[in-house]
């Protein structure tokens, strides 16, 4: 027992779910961490290294992320413990029969996360046949969050909002503002063109290949043409190529993490030359590197208030909201929480992930102050 509530704390988790199928071998669990905002959501995330107290956490930020968002919804998650390769017919057996013994859990919002797709989640609403999905495909009633770039939109807004914060000369705009982007994914490319699109020039950006720059800026077009057809951005014919890592020391404005965790950290945080970072991936610098760029001056937007586009697009599915809207809901979000954050962190001289924290800590012990119970 006291193993299990090891990490109970004043916000949760609110209920742990095991759900066992041996038929199947489907082995799963739901935390559902804490619903005081409104119903959890958070994606299932399926493959082999998964462990509960994974699930604790990803389950912990999600209430977070929402809270943070302003989205009346807590967090959960759910981690199946299966290879997310195995053939479809045994995929969709474990989704369709994971589906099934969470029907009774309405308070849960299931979504898409690593290992699961839209197509998963068209069998879970196929299956128990209600609202309690996101992340569906467009043709079942959902909205596309990464072919419409949700995510990439908020950080595009959360840019903007923070270049005045930043240490930079008066009068500095996203107009002419060098851009780096690393990972050109659904977060990297669409965050590249949006801010493309407002005159910022894109002078470096990597993948899992490389890195490649150019002063003079690239075409952000070819080198989505370039992804789209399955290559590297070291394709592009012209830049300079260089490792893959490279890119953290590119001279630029704005740098934009969008591919894997701990990218920025103790060993390399000396060569950041950006003066604004917005964290497109999740908890992609380390506390310590966190902290000795703030040190320098350099301007962090946390990854739970920068790309939060995805979650309240969810939270806009939810509500039978269409794309347009959706959008209108995250540039409004993020632009008021990105503000937020930054005020509250230069008049207290704290680092924005702590402001960022305090707000919506407190935004979650609020809502738990009119319940009966508190966190359910
Ligand atoms: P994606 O799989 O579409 O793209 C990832 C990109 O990163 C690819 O271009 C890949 O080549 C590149 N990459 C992988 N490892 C790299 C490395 N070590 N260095 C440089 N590039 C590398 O993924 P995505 O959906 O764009 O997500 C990117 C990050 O953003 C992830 O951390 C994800 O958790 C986070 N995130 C995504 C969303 C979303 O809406 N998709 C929302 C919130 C957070």
């Amino acid at each position: 027992m006291a193993d299990i509530l090891r990490f109970a704390d004043k916000l949760g988790p609110a209920k742990i779910i095991q759900v066992y199928e041996p038929t199947i071998d489907l082995k799963a669990v739901l935390v559902i961490d804490n619903i005081a905002m409104g119903p959890a959501v958070g994606g299932i995330r399926m493959a082999l290294d998964v462990s509960i107290e994974e699930c604790m956490r990803l389950a912990r930020s999600m209430t977070l992320k929402n809270a943070a968002a302003g989205l009346s919804h807590g967090g959960g998650k759910t981690v199946v413990f299966a290879d997310s390769k195995v053939p479809k017919p045994e995929k969709e057996r474990l989704i369709r029969a994971l589906a099934g013994a969470l029907r009774n859990f309405p308070e849960y919002v299931m979504g898409p996360d690593m290992g699961t797709d839209e197509e998963c989640m068209a069998w879970i609403k196929d299956e128990i046949n209600n609202r309690n999905v996101t992340g569906l495909p467009a043709e079942a009633g959902g909205i596309p969050i990464d072919q419409i770039g949700a995510t990439a939109w908020g950080i595009r807004h959360a840019i903007e909002v923070a270049l005045p914060y930043c240490n930079l000369p008066e009068g500095f705009t996203l107009a002419k503002a060098r851009l780096a982007v690393q990972g050109f994914g659904a977060v990297g490319k669409n965050a590249a063109r949006f801010l493309v699109d407002h005159a910022a020039v894109l002078v470096g950006v990597a993948d899992s290949q490389g890195s490649l720059y150019d002063a003079d800026g690239l075409d952000v077009n070819k080198l989505i043409r370039l992804k789209d057809a399955g290559k590297s951005v070291i394709d592009y014919p012209g830049g300079q190529k260089a490792d893959r890592d490279a890119i953290v020391g590119f001279d630029c404005d704005i740098w934009i993490p969008a591919a894997r965790p701990d990218v920025v950290n103790e060993s390399n945080m000396q060569l950041l030359k950006a003066k604004l970072v917005v964290e497109g991936a999740n908890i992609p610098i380390t506390a310590g590197a966190e902290k000795y760029l703030y040190e320098q001056g350099v301007l962090c937007i946390p990854d739970f208030i920068a790309n939060a586009g995805s979650v309240i697009c969810a939270g806009m599915e939810y509500r039978g909201k269409i794309e347009s809207e959706a959008l209108e809901v995250i540039q409004d979000k993020i632009r008021t929480n990105t503000r937020l954050v930054l005020e509250e962190s230069r008049n207290k001289k704290i680092l924005p992930r702590e402001a960022a924290m305090s707000l919506a800590v407190a935004r979650v012990e609020k809502a738990m102050s009119f319940k009966r119970w508190s966190i359910y």
